[in-house]
């Protein structure tokens, strides 16, 4: 596979892909209604495998909901297994096709490099172990904490348990939009861990992983943990079913394994591949001032001026903005 057909690759070892990530049609004036029902079409596909996974949770390992009335240390531990179980099986496949068979080598990887295994940032000294702790010993728990107490909630009817079968429509309507709260949800938090402190105390281990792979999605403070998987809370407010809370978190929870990859695009066969959107967080990776929303779906980052496509201009814009900071920082001491 040549991948200097799709882009070029530095002699720092950097490949950029000749696509530049572009916003959502449904952003775009005038309207081009192929071009929005094709994005409309990849964003029920993508969404349409974490609801896959949410009913197969639900129908087949999830405790019964009159068990879930009370807490009890049986079946809390029950979902930690099955969402333990989900995580190693999600982002571990990643890791293993791409960073242990190395499949596609380093083809399409934004970073020349692989993962440290020998450095002193990490935890254990190996980026890839420091990844697994922070997922498995924190994102996991987590992750199961809130769901533990949303079925809690539902199962004592504290919150009002909308039935498919009474309001179908209503229900989906609600299910297609929680992937755009998602993201809203995550650009405020995101916005919020980059300021000083915050930063330092917190996000810092997730930018640990300037070179991202699979593992390093969830690879997140305990706090920061707490503060993304709360956009589950919308549930609390907004009449809802258990199955679109735990789809909720199923996005929390998954999604940031193919987020992470660290490759532009997928081979699938020979001379077949598929692009992994990957390229707008990574570069909020390398350059961490830039792109705080997950991707371009939803334009925050172009309207607040933060936005950058890997271009050599955008590259310039964000070093006047940074220099432009620190001069008004400068002025006000
Ligand atoms: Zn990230
Ligand atoms: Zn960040």
């Amino acid at each position: 596979m040549n991948d200097t057909l799709y882009g070029t690759r530095d002699k720092r070892g950097y490949w950029t892909p000749d696509r530049r990530p572009k916003r959502a049609p449904i952003f775009i004036w005038p309207a081009q209604p192929k071009a929005i029902l094709l994005w409309l079409f990849g964003y029920l596909k993508y969404n349409f495998a974490f609801v896959a996974i949410s009913l197969v949770a639900w129908v087949y390992l999830t405790p019964s909901v009159e068990a879930m009335r009370e807490f009890g240390v049986g079946w809390v531990s029950l979902i930690l297994l099955r969402n333990a179980a989900l995580a190693l099986l999600v982002y571990g496949g990643w890791h293993a096709l791409l960073y242990i068979r190395r499949r596609q080598q380093a083809d399409f990887k934004y970073n020349a490099k692989w993962p440290d295994t020998n450095s002193s940032t990490f935890l254990f000294g190996s980026q890839t172990a420091e990844n697994v702790f922070w997922t498995m010993c924190s994102g996991v728990p987590v992750w199961t904490g809130y769901e533990a107490f949303t079925w809690w909630m539902f199962a004592n009817g504290y919150i009002p348990y909308v039935e498919f079968r009474a309001h179908p429509v209503y229900l989906i309507a609600l299910l297609s939009l929680l992937p755009v709260w998602h993201q809203l949800h995550f650009y405020v938090i995101h916005r919020l861990i980059h300021m000083g402190p915050l930063y330092r105390v917190i996000h810092k281990v997730h930018h640990n992983n300037v070179n991202p792979g699979p593992w390093s999605g969830l690879s997140m403070h305990t706090f920061e943990h707490i503060i993304y998987f709360s956009s589950v809370l919308i549930h609390l407010l907004v009449p809802s079913n258990p199955m679109l809370a735990i789809f909720q978190l199923m996005l929390s929870a998954l999604s940031p394994a193919d987020g992470h990859l660290g490759f532009d695009r997928i081979v699938t066969a020979k001379e077949k591949h598929i692009d992994t959107n990957n390229y707008y967080h990574y570069l909020h990776h390398r350059y961490f001032e830039v792109n705080y929303g997950s991707s371009l779906t939803i334009p925050l980052d172009e309207w607040f001026g933060t936005a950058h496509d890997g271009s050599q201009e955008a590259d310039e814009a964000m070093y006047k903005r940074i220099k432009a900071r620190k001069y008004a920082r400068g002025l006000s001491h």
